[in-house]
């Protein structure tokens, strides 16, 4: 049978498909016993088929409901329109995963002329009858008939205005006769028919509002915000009413079972005597604090503990619970796993495996890892934040919490920070020569740029906050300023950037710093225990390993080498290298960068003790480190005493079109391979060196970028391998190290049992991959990528999560015939991917061993691979 509606008898804790998520809990709770108002749910079922028929209730439907409705009568011994015993219910919507208040809800519906009279003479109170029934005039004409409800709210104002009535509570029934005559005249005006009087008629006509309501914008655009999907459709709960504003031994509350702030083990929430849900919500009346209702009613009290109690055990979570006391007598009306800050959510986890109640798994799998953000940087204060005046908003590039004055240039940034000012770095885009400042500078904010955008990916490695492609802001860093919305910010104004949403404020805000309590600490042990993926880190100093290390770091990953070139130190002769004429020339200037480069990777090593370390050889196009317009050049051309049109001329011949698919990664090695001899032999020395003085088992692995053909990996081999095995056998010490490659061309991947052949580990450049399987520009994708979201082509950005079907598709291509030529070899990715929950579990569905990401990504790396783990079993 096509059964569509079902009573709370009939349902349970598990059919939330069916049934929504707060049908489920009313039927479970009904079912343990708990004091539950009776009543029953039209199925998320009767929603998607509503959908299908046009938007219609067809007969099946309304006797189904009908019938339901009459066993709710007769179980509860009253009759809708009953002119001596009437029923009123409420109805609202319930979807599978909650949505607060992004659906509607009626409450009192069943009263009419007739009925009203009967409440007022079983209560013997007048006032609470017409107070009710202008209630559900309002909440029926704005859900059901989309009146607005400010014209509602004027002629309720009026009234008490007339009355000199200061609140609500000061009308009395005639005042509230009025209101409710006069807000049926407004139906009436606005409808162009009378208000319904049949409370069959009023039911339908909600419960084709409720079904609506799936629909309308704010709950379409919480969908997309958490990922919901739009065809689950949602529930609706007919329940007959019962009233918390009866009078003096009458409440309504809201409780949770632990802190939801702080996860403390302790009943936390707020009731008002003599109220209904909406007045707590509404904030009219001030509510007390729980423990208050120990004092005014301790027996109720009581009770309400012991469900309280009796619920978490049963749910095995922390809940977020309704009630309402109608004379005396409690009802629970909803309950739920209640929402929570990740600090919370991380404490009651741990506390619920400690008292037994659920496994270490299980806690593993109630953390979001994406949450474990808001406890590694720092947090702007909740309520200092509703005081601050948003001004624009990008992509919530590099999370954390920034305050300080605008800077506009790197130079600028750095002269204020070393003066001990607080900076932003403002860029219309960064490049690599903004390195110091963005070291320097609190947080970054860009105009232009996505989620892999150079500004991005460098402020997630060094933890910091940046607000990336900020399309609102113009900037003019030439004038010190930038324009949004009409209004001008000068260099030194005050702004504060939060990476973790993309807003971006005028002035200062305060803000918290993080705290890494013993709960996280026990949480990420759990997580060691279960996970079979290690986890390394994208670092570039011994500063981000070092603090990668702190959070949990096995190993590096990838070492940028490039970013070491940039530094101002090392600029003239990385220039000197590139605009020689010959190659001796050219060695000289290596000879230059030798022993700098060299003390970078002793403190590397230093840092990482003998956790292996993976060196990549040097990546980025070789303009990058030449001035581009003319001025520029000049001033480079006095300082290295050469004639300008000469350097000019290099600069011009080393121009590219398309830098990203360039002369960059191996392809320079291939150019110029005494840049890999130099670096090959700075990684060998100081490893060397290290292993000498320290004493430390230093494992050094060495990467080649960008390799799409064998032969290329085999020519720089040659070089590389020669040179290290002559250094090591020189030093007379015992070194092992590795040689291997990015896999981050698509032709890499389809060649991979040929390149597996001289490499001995494989790790996912999946920025490049992605970049050259999609052929999206990675530094421009972010200008449409938005589109395709919004157009629903892309779920997800996939520079963000990788895309399984073509890249990881490619990936699982490569791990297969890299195994196959050689069983034991090494496979990780140190692509932005590997600090991405979902794509953490896609790497250990294709079995490489490691995943590396960001310092601040460490922490949630590692949970989101005991997660994979978990899931697996
Ligand atoms: C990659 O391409 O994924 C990668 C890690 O290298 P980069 O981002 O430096 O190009
Ligand atoms: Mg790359």
């Amino acid at each position: 049978m096509n059964k569509l509606v079902y009573s709370f008898s009939e349902g349970k804790a598990a059919m939330k498909d069916l049934l929504g998520g707060k049908g489920a809990n009313l039927a479970e709770m009904a079912n343990i016993g708990l004091p539950v108002p009776l009543g029953f749910t039209i199925s998320t079922k009767a929603c998607n088929m509503y959908y299908e028929k046009g938007q219609e209730i067809w007969s099946e439907l309304l006797d189904e409901i009908f019938e339901k409705l009459s066993e709710l009568e007769k179980k509860i011994n009253k009759k809708f329109g009953d002119k001596d015993n009437p029923l009123l219910v409420s109805v609202r919507s319930g979807a599978k995963f909650s949505m607060p208040g992004m659906m509607d809800t009626i409450l009192n519906l069943g009263l009419n002329e007739e009925t009203v009279k009967a409440i007022h003479k079983n209560t013997g109170n007048e006032r609470f009858a017409y107070d009710s029934y202008r209630r559900f005039i309002q909440m029926f004409s704005d859900v059901v008939m989309s009146i607005d409800k400010y014209k509602f709210d004027n002629i309720f104002e009026s009234i008490k205005e007339n009355r000199k009535a200061n609140y609500d509570t000061d009308l009395d029934a005639d005042a509230l006769k009025e209101v409710v005559s006069r807000f049926k005249t407004l139906y009436k005006n606005e409808i162009k028919s009378d208000f319904p009087e049949d409370p069959k008629e009023q039911l339908i006509l909600a419960v084709k509002a409720v079904f609506r309501s799936w629909n309308n914008e704010r709950a379409n655009i919480y969908r997309r915000i958490n990922n919901i999907p739009d065809n689950l459709g949602t529930a609706v709960n007919v329940q007959s009413m019962v009233f918390g504003n009866m009078g003096d031994d009458s409440g309504t509350g809201v409780a949770f079972t632990r802190n939801p702030a702080t996860g403390e083990r302790k009943l936390y929430g707020e009731f008002l005597i003599n109220a209904q849900g909406e007045d707590v919500v509404a904030g009219i009346r001030t509510p007390q604090s729980i423990e208050k209702l120990n004092e005014v009613m301790p027996e109720i009290y009581k009770q309400f503990v012991q469900v309280a109690d009796l619920l978490e055990n049963h749910y095995k979570d922390m809940q977020d619970i309704e009630f309402t006391i109608e004379k005396g007598k409690l009802y629970i009306l909803q309950t739920r796993n209640g929402k929570r800050t990740a600090f919370s959510a991380i404490r009651v986890a741990v506390e619920l495996v400690q008292e037994e109640k659920i496994t270490k798994e299980e806690a593993l799998m109630r953390i979001e890892p994406s949450q474990l953000d808001q406890l590694l940087h720092p947090t702007f204060d909740s309520n200092a934040l509703k005081r601050a005046m948003p001004i624009a908003k990008g992509l919530p590039a590099s999370p954390g919490a920034a305050t300080g004055r605008i800077y506009f240039t790197a130079e600028a940034a750095v002269e204020a920070s070393k003066n001990g000012e607080k900076v932003i770095l403002v860029r219309q885009e960064t490049s690599p020569e903004d390195i110091e400042g963005m070291l320097e500078a609190r947080g970054i904010l860009t105009a232009r740029g996505g989620m892999t955008s150079h500004a991005a990916v460098v402020a997630r490695g060094m933890g910091k906050c940046c607000v990336a492609g900020c399309e609102s802001i113009k900037v003019y860093e030439e004038e010190k300023k930038f324009i949004v919305n009409g209004k001008i910010y000068n260099e030194s104004d005050y702004i504060s950037i939060d990476g973790s949403t993309g807003n971006v404020y005028e002035g200062i805000i305060d803000r918290h710093e993080p705290e890494l309590s013993g709960h996280f600490g026990q949480l990420m042990e759990w997580a060691d225990e279960i996970r079979r993926l290690r986890v390394r880190t994208n670092a570039d100093s011994p500063k981000d390993a070092i603090q990668a290390v702190k959070f949990g770091a096995e190993g590096i990953g990838l070492c940028r080498t490039e970013h070491m070139f940039f530094d101002e130190a090392r600029i003239p002769a990385v220039r000197e290298m590139i605009i020689a004429e010959d190659i001796n020339q050219r060695k000289a200037a290596l000879e230059k960068i030798l022993p700098m480069q060299r003390e970078d990777f002793v403190g590397i090593y230093e840092a990482m003790g003998d956790r292996p370390v993976t060196i990549r050889l040097l990546d980025p196009p070789l303009h990058e480190f030449l001035p581009h317009n003319g001025e520029d050049i000049m001033n480079l051309s006095r300082e290295m005493k050469i004639n300008y049109d000469k350097l000019k001329s290099r600069v011009e011949e080393l121009k590219e079109f398309n830098p990203m698919l360039g002369h960059r990664g191996c392809r320079l090695a291939i150019t110029y391979p005494e840049i890999a001899e130099m670096q090959t032999r700075a990684i060998i020395e100081a490893a060397i060196q290290v292993k000498k003085d320290k004493g430390i088992d230093v494992k050094p692995e060495i990467m080649i970028p960008l390799v799409g053909e064998v032969k290329e990996l085999t020519f720089i081999k040659n070089i590389v391998v020669k040179l290290a095995d002559k250094l090591i056998s020189e030093s007379g010490i015992e070194l092992k190290y590795m040689y291997g490659t990015m896999i981050e061309v698509p032709r890499a991947t389809l060649v991979a049992d040929e390149i597996a052949v001289d490499a001995e580990f494989f790790s996912f450049g999946t920025n490049d991959l992605t970049q050259m399987t999609y052929g999206f520009s990675r530094d421009d994708a972010g200008k449409f990528i938005k589109e395709y979201i919004d157009k629903k082509i892309f779920e997800i950005d996939p520079f963000q999560a990788i895309d399984r079907k073509g890249v990881g598709k490619l990936m699982k291509m490569a791990v297969e015939l890299g195994r196959k030529e050689r069983p034991n070899i090494k496979l990780g990715i140190c692509g932005e991917h590997g600090g991405e929950p979902t794509s953490i579990e896609f790497c250990h569905e294709i079995g490489l061993d490691y995943v590396s990401c960001s310092p601040y990504r460490v922490p949630i790396a590692r949970l989101a691979a005991a997660q994979a783990a978990v899931k697996e079993k």
